[in-house]
């Protein structure tokens, strides 16, 4: 017969991974998945008792898997709650869609959801800041860097999540980046040879005045998350931002993609051997104080934070 059986039972296998050889059906899907989530929070951010866990959920298929995880693995412990944190950047034709759907899984896991946006943070929204950007760039200019959207973005929400997530007391901020985005990430930050926010990126705990930033899906190929979210009727992105990708990380994704192809396993061994890198750069780097921007108060390692930059058009 044509049909591939499960390595680990004799129903019909539904995935191969080819970095592992292995063909698994539904069940043993589910649990290969949900073994290396728990696997990966055990021992890089183990849950203790009494946490607050806020998730940064943006409706699209990797946090609503991460969102759907914790509630699988805490949802049932009385001393945890669970938050879902969804920021609306104010991004037409894009995160109207993407919001009902946070909210619609919220409503169907019975999870406390906060909804805050950047017109109500910053005065303005994503579409505003993205038609003021030449402007701006002018301020970075010198320093020849190239900020896409995603950078202003990236950074913008990130202040909002940790305000929200300390006002509501949380103890950890889950993100649910997976192995692509982090191996992006990685070969980014090589080619921008900056060890400092290699280091930075990296740090796992509160050294750098943020809250604790989990990601259980890091070694979770986006394809499986993406298998993983249909196969559970998950918020699939259908829509994509029209404020795309820098330049750059496309490349680098699509060159790791080839990669993994010809070489099944790459994206994770890139991973790995940063995981173990970082803590002998970290012991020979001197990592900048944290201290509190000038405008905002909030955490950073400069005299003005970063977000607060990026909104001044007059600095
Ligand atoms: Fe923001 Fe970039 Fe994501 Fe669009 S693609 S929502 S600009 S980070
Ligand atoms: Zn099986």
């Amino acid at each position: 017969t044509m049909t591939i059986k499960c390595k680990k039972c004799s129903t019909p296998s539904i995935i191969y991974q080819p970095y592992s050889g292995l063909h698994l059906c539904e069940k043993h899907f589910y649990e290969d998945l949900e073994r290396k989530a728990k696997l990966t929070l055990r021992q890089r951010y183990p849950i203790k008792k009494n946490d607050v866990i806020a998730v940064a959920l943006s409706g699209g298929k990797d946090s609503s898997v991460a969102l759907l995880l914790m509630h699988k693995i805490f949802g049932n412990r009385p001393d945890i709650r669970i938050v879902a944190i969804t920021i609306d950047e104010g991004i037409a034709g894009y995160r109207n869609e993407s919001i009902a759907r946070a909210k619609e899984l919220t409503a169907r896991l019975g999870i406390e959801h906060i909804v805050k946006s950047f017109r109500e943070e910053y005065g303005k929204t994503m579409d505003d800041i993205t038609s003021e950007k030449k402007l701006m760039e002018n301020h970075f200019g010198d320093e020849k860097k190239e900020l896409g959207a995603c950078s202003y973005c990236g950074v913008l929400r990130k202040k909002i999540l940790n305000v929200v997530a300390r006002d509501i007391g949380a103890t950890k901020l889950v993100i649910g980046h997976n192995l692509d985005d982090e191996a992006q990430t990685v070969m980014l930050n090589h080619f921008r040879g900056d060890v400092e926010r290699m280091v930075r990126f990296s740090a796992a705990n509160e050294l750098d005045g943020f809250i604790v930033r989990v990601k259980p899906l890091r070694k979770i190929p986006e394809k499986e998350i993406a298998l993983y979210a249909y196969l559970h009727d998950l918020p699939m992105e259908l829509t994509s931002c029209p404020h795309s990708f820098g330049a750059l990380r496309k490349e680098v994704r699509r060159m790791l993609n080839g990669f993994e192809v010809n070489h099944p396993g790459t994206k994770y061994s890139l991973v790995r051997g940063f995981d173990n890198m970082v803590p002998l750069l970290a012991a020979g780097l001197e990592v900048s104080d944290i201290r509190n921007c000038e405008i905002c108060g909030e955490p950073c390692n400069d005299s003005i934070c970063q977000a607060c930059k990026m909104l001044e058009k007059s600095i």
